[in-house]
């Protein structure tokens, strides 16, 4: 059923470790991701996907920005927790940038790299079946970019589309849901 694994490459970037432990969770045998192929590696350079938990700290920064770039394209960012969201409770605490949205700007501003796409896994922490819900819209995410489809609608299908639009249009005139048009009436 599932074509490829996703291989995720968890960083922790200034967690409490709450997040960290639901993560392991999910590996755990209740859940035991790994059989539908989904598995963490110990290296960004042979990972799908980069998994961040906790608020991206100073200190940590220039790390988050390595362990980024090392993953190879097209890949995908898990934002894990509210702290890795948008900072959490630790948004504007002195030692903490925020989170993946600060992490961002940066990149844009200071490196002109065009930021992956992101799945936002909300919750202090999350519950292991919304870590699992992420990595499952991850994995359809990244699908879509491995195929990099152009799809460029024929001309003759848009006229199409067109008249079938008016036909069910003026159907839907005849019907009683459709609201009547005021007509004026001089007495
Ligand atoms: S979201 Fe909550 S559990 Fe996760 S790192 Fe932040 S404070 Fe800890």
């Amino acid at each position: 059923m599932i074509k490829k694994s996703l291989w995720v490459f968890h960083l922790n970037s200034g967690s409490c470790n709450g997040c960290d432990i639901e993560v392991l969770n999910i590996f755990a045998p209740r859940n035991d991701v790994e059989r539908l192929g989904i598995k963490l590696v110990g290296s960004p350079r042979h990972a799908d996907a980069i998994a961040f938990t906790g608020p991206i700290t100073r200190e940590c920064l220039p790390k988050v920005i390595d362990a980024l770039t090392a993953v190879p394209d097209p890949k995908v960012v898990l934002a894990i927790g509210a702290c890795a969201c948008g900072g959490g409770i630790w948004y504007d605490t002195y030692s903490v940038i925020g989170g993946v949205k600060e992490l961002y700007k940066i990149l844009r501003e200071e490196y002109n790299i065009e930021p992956p796409a992101t799945v936002f896994i909300p919750g202090c922490p999350p519950k292991p079946e919304a870590i699992i819900y992420g990595v499952a819209v991850a994995r359809g995410m990244l699908e879509k970019k491995q195929r990099k489809q152009v799809y460029i609608e024929p001309e003759e299908s848009v006229v199409e589309e067109k008249a079938r639009l008016e036909s069910l249009l003026m159907e839907a005139e005849k019907t009683r849901h459709f609201l009547p048009k005021l007509e004026v009436r001089r007495v």
